[in-house]
């Protein structure tokens, strides 16, 4: 049994959620805030979907930027209780709140009832102007002092214009940065899943009877309380238990570990352990989370808890049917170790420690480069790349670039040929050669001069680039 080492607060990257009510151009500022042209396909096969959230950089200050339109998609829900529940969420996890107007409807019922709401709290809030296209709209901005929210910062999220202005009054309202340098740190774990599957118990089992867990400093704006831990000889911490602290009562349908605070937890670990209900695995709720952490390239682990209840008298759930029934829903994630436990029971935890720390090593492995050129080599002598007409494919040169998540560059003529399936094709080889469990890897492709990026964005903090490579099996 791990013990827990100790606790401590840390202040984590600053969350700044995107709110207002329909069809202001949330996500369309979403988008033009992080520099994205057009709605990306989403690795989960089958499905489309525009990404909520995001991490940025301006001015060298990163920060997590969520679009709440896209948190509560229930479109047959009153727009009002919408409305207040993506509020709600902001409130009780952003560090600043870009809310958005829409200069041509003006400052309607719902957005002042909204301001409302925001000027109730201590959050920092910039009011953005949205469809400003011309200079009939700039008088048209004027209406929403009527808000008093202060001055409008006026965007155009289509023509993107305003964007850097919002940007410089989003980071002035933060909090100064908290060094982020993270030498030698220890592996960070994060325990996500929808409410009621048995996150916190999973933390009070891996963190032991000395569980209890000091409080959240106040001073700093929101804290994330870690638990550090000590296993086998090796230690981590598991990111933010104040997050899956029990809160004592909470109304109804309101979840005590936020969706907002999960997509942090999650952009702040290098290992997701995402725990699933034995009796009911991989609901929709659950694949989201899912396609989270895997579109922030972080190792995973599957926790299939409360297997007991699946149990009879002396009868143990199979760990391989257990995977199989999992994974023929969370598919897109096929790399991903499958644990069965009961938290309750205290049984699967240390093979659950394990096993993110296995993944975790993964994910810090280099590739000696000569057989890494090989294995890609003889994949694509295998099963030749895509072709457009005449225009065929070509890979000259492969390099592992990173670790954490590993990443690759593939050196080749025309980087656009390149096809989804054949992506994968690649990623498989890579991983028959070299493992990699639990980890998704980033693969990118250059020609000359120009990058492109498959299945997501860079964010570039957790990535260590070029250190000397080392030898690995
Ligand atoms: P969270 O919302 O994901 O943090 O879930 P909790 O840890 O609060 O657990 C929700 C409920 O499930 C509680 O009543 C727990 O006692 C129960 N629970 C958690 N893990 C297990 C388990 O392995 N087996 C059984 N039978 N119940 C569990």
């Amino acid at each position: 049994m791990a013990t827990a080492a100790r606790t401590r607060t840390r202040l984590t990257t600053p969350l700044v959620a995107i709110v207002g009510r329909p069809n202001v151009g949330k996500s369309s500022l979403f988008n033009a805030m992080v520099g994205r042209r057009e709605a990306i396909t989403s690795d989960i096969a089958g499905t489309t979907r525009d990404r909520v959230t995001d991490a940025v950089e301006y001015r060298e200050r990163r920060l997590l930027l969520v679009d709440t339109g896209g948190l509560v998609p229930e479109p047959d829900e009153e727009m009002e209780a919408q409305v207040a529940s993506q509020v709600g969420a902001a409130l009780a996890e952003a560090d600043a709140v870009v809310f958005v107007v829409d200069v041509v409807a003006g400052a309607t019922h719902a957005d002042r009832a909204i301001a409302q709401r925001l000027r109730e709290t201590s959050i920092p809030v910039i009011l953005a102007a949205n469809k400003v296209d011309g200079q009939r709209q700039e008088a048209f901005a004027l209406e929403m002092h009527e808000l008093a929210m202060g001055p409008p910062i006026l965007v155009s999220a289509i023509h993107r214009t305003g964007i850097d202005d919002l940007f410089e009054r989003v980071v002035d309202t933060l909090p100064p940065s908290s060094d982020e340098a993270q030498t030698g740190r220890l592996p960070r774990f994060a325990i996500v899943g929808r409410p009621n599957v048995g996150k916190s118990s999973i933390a009070n089992a891996i963190l032991g009877e000395e569980r209890a867990i000091v409080s959240a400093v106040p001073g700093t704006t929101r804290d994330a309380v870690d638990g550090e831990l000590r296993f086998e000889g090796r230690e981590a911490v598991i990111v933010d238990t104040a997050g899956l602290r029990k809160r004592g009562a909470v109304a109804p349908g309101i979840e005590r570990y936020s969706v907002l605070r999960a997509i942090r937890a999650i952009d702040d670990c290098d290992v997701a352990i995402l725990v699933l209900d034995a009796t009911e695995p991989a609901t929709a709720q659950d694949l989201h989370i899912a396609g989270q952490v895997m579109e922030a390239f972080k190792g995973v682990v599957v926790a299939v808890n409360k297997a007991d209840l699946l149990e009879g008298e002396g009868e143990e759930v199979d760990p391989r049917s257990a995977r199989r029934t999992v994974l023929s829903r969370l598919h897109f994630m096929e790399y991903a170790p499958v644990v069965v436990t009961s938290a309750t029971q205290g049984r699967g935890i240390d093979h659950l420690l394990r096993t993110a720390f296995a993944v975790y090593e993964e994910r810090m492995a280099w590739t000696p480069p000569s057989r890494l050129m090989r294995v890609v080599m003889d994949a694509v002598g295998r099963h030749l790349p895509p072709k457009q007409g005449r225009r065929a494919l070509k890979i000259y040169r492969v390099k592992q670039e990173a670790v954490g998540p590993p990443t690759f560059v593939f050196y080749c003529n025309n980087p656009s040929l390149m096809h989804f399936s054949y992506e994968r094709y690649l990623e498989n080889a890579l991983r028959d050669a070299f493992g990699f469990e639990g980890n998704h890897l980033r693969l990118e492709f250059r020609g000359k001069g120009k990058l492109h990026v498959i299945g997501g964005h860079r964010t570039g903090r957790d990535a260590a680039r070029n250190p000397p490579p080392q030898k690995r099996g």
